[in-house]
């Protein structure tokens, strides 16, 4: 299969400009080293009725083009029990019982990095475990021999991060997202990952779970966000942000398109046009403030 990129939206509501500005970073990475560009809907968790349609629409308006069809991982389950069912045949898994309170209450265990699971669960004997099955669900839990694993990413160079227990299946049976987004990548042949940075923190988790599937970890490449005039993380709340916010107050997608390329010191008239002056070395390495339109 060959080689490609990706952006793969959490269908959660419209896309904003920091979303859009992902995308249109996600494209130009994977267009300009010839890769192909897949869309994948990460529709596990937080899914709301029409923001898919409005995702699609809004990034092909703006010039994100995509191949082939869109995925959706509500419609890859059995791949996600197959990854597990593997780690588990290699003693790499084991059931979780704990509430979130036990979790933040229990002692951390010695060595363990902040917020790492204390592992609580990773020692139960064979009855322990059957009285609290008859409790509550289990959540399944990756079984790590490390506590943090580095990556190399194209803006950030090497990054080193914490890796725990952490969860590949909650206990509602919904597939944890670090676990899909490995087996999705793969699967899809992804080599290439661009998103935004505040996903860099969980990407250490991802590629040692990478390793002990066999995966070659993709690159990374982990972009600035886009931050309001008060200096968080752009929202929905903040006023005019999303493609259509924009259009009713006179701004037309092509215009929203080049203010964005122009954040990232690509003036041309469209995403197509900025792609031969793209170099990942000369992008902005600072979060980009929208102060509003
Ligand atoms: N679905 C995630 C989000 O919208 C992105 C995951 C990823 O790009 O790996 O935040």
């Amino acid at each position: 299969m060959s080689s490609a990129g990706r952006f793969a939206p959490s269908p959660s509501g419209e896309l904003h400009v920091g979303n859009l500005r992902t995308a249109m970073l996600a494209w130009l990475f994977a267009r300009s080293t010839g890769r192909r560009f897949l869309l994948r809907v990460e529709d596990l968790d937080r899914a709301r009725a029409g923001a898919e349609a409005k995702q699609l629409r809004d990034l092909a308006a703006i010039g994100v083009s995509w191949d082939g069809a869109v995925v959706r991982q509500t419609d890859r389950e059995p791949l996600y029990t197959a990854a597990i069912a593997l780690l588990a045949s290699s003693g790499l898994t084991y059931e979780c019982f704990c509430t979130r309170r036990e979790i933040q209450e229990a002692p951390s265990a010695p060595h363990a990095p902040q917020g790492a699971y204390p592992g609580t669960c990773r020692k139960l004997s064979t009855a322990e475990r059957e009285f609290k099955r008859s409790v509550r669900p289990a959540a399944i839990r990756l079984r790590s021999s490390v506590t943090e694993w580095s990556v190399e990413d194209a803006l950030h160079g090497t990054f080193t991060g914490v890796v725990d227990d952490f969860v590949l299946r909650r206990n509602d049976g919904v597939t944890a997202y670090n676990l899909a987004v490995v087996v999705d990548d793969a699967e899809q042949g992804i080599d290439q990952v661009v998103r935004g940075d505040d996903l860099l923190p969980s990407t250490p988790r991802q590629a040692y779970l990478a390793s002990l599937l066999n995966i070659p970890a993709p690159e990374y490449a982990h972009v600035p966000l886009v931050l309001n005039a008060d200096g968080a993380r752009l929202a929905k709340r903040d006023g005019a942000v999303t493609l259509a916010d924009l259009s009713a107050a006179g701004i037309p997608p092509d215009a929203v398109c080049r203010i964005i390329l122009e954040s990232l010191n690509l003036p041309a008239a469209s995403l197509a046009g900025a792609l031969p002056e793209f170099d990942p070395a000369a992008l902005p390495r600072e979060p980009w403030v929208w102060q509003g339109e």
